[in-house]
């Protein structure tokens, strides 16, 4: 179930998220301020977090800059709630690596619809846990890959590989950090190896012109760039 870490201290507006959150099928967690936000997410890691910009002690931007100055917490997407409408405030929110931004007072489907597109920007996967790749689905709970309800075959590695990189779109990564990342811990670390399986994945996903999704960075590695076709 997806989780949701809402810092807010004002107990009514807690009430009316998670309200809004439960009929979206969502967990909420709450923090009445950034000390108590804190504590929890040593203990749980929140699939977003929803931080009120004011709160009493210290504002919600100072944990902002915490969460992303930390390796372990960074990739966490975080919506910022404010009362204050103000262009300098919203810049400083971006700045500082708000995912998006919701001025207070919010409509409940507001809230919940930019959540979502959060969620399948960060994970590229949907409510139902799906990752897609144009009419490529592929199905982690069920290990199927489809194309249009025709199964796609993948060797074992391919299929890591593609759902590694469908869960992180846009993002480059080194050879050195596929294998740590997307491969068991067992194998044999060869550079070469993750060249080898780009080739074998790229060649399975061409018969449906979704090869050409994944890129490779020069000197760098490889990205699989969702917006590289037609509709992904
Ligand atoms: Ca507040």
């Amino acid at each position: 179930m997806t989780s949701i870490l809402f810092v807010e201290d004002e107990a009514p507006i807690r009430d009316m998220v998670r309200f809004a959150l439960s009929r979206a099928g969502m967990e909420m967690l709450d923090a009445a301020d950034t000390l108590q936000a804190e504590s929890l997410l040593r203990a749980r890691r929140p699939d977003l977090i929803l931080l009120d910009w004011m709160l009493p002690e210290e504002s919600g931007i100072e944990l902002l800059r915490r969460l992303r100055s930390d390796s372990e917490r960074r990739d966490t997407p975080v919506i910022m709630l404010t009362a204050m409408a103000g262009e300098e405030q919203k810049v400083q929110g971006l700045e500082v690596g708000a995912d998006d931004y919701i001025t207070k007072p919010f409509s409940p489907p507001e809230l919940i619809a930019r959540i979502k597109a959060v969620l399948r920007r960060a994970t590229g996967s949907d409510e139902a846990g799906l990752l897609h790749l144009g009419e490529l689905v592929l199905d982690p709970a069920a290990h199927q890959v489809r194309w249009r309800d025709r199964p796609v075959a993948l060797g074992p590695t391919e299929y890591r590989l593609l759902r590694f990189l469908l869960s992180h779109p846009g993002r480059v990564y080194s050879r050195g950090q596929l294998l740590d990342y997307a491969w068991p811990p067992h194998e044999a670390r060869e550079e070469r190896t993750v060249d080898v399986s780009i080739r074998r994945l790229r060649k399975a996903l061409a018969p449906f012109g979704l090869d050409r999704h994944i890129d490779t960075v020069r000197g760098t590695g490889y990205r699989l760039d969702p917006g590289g076709g037609s509709r992904a």
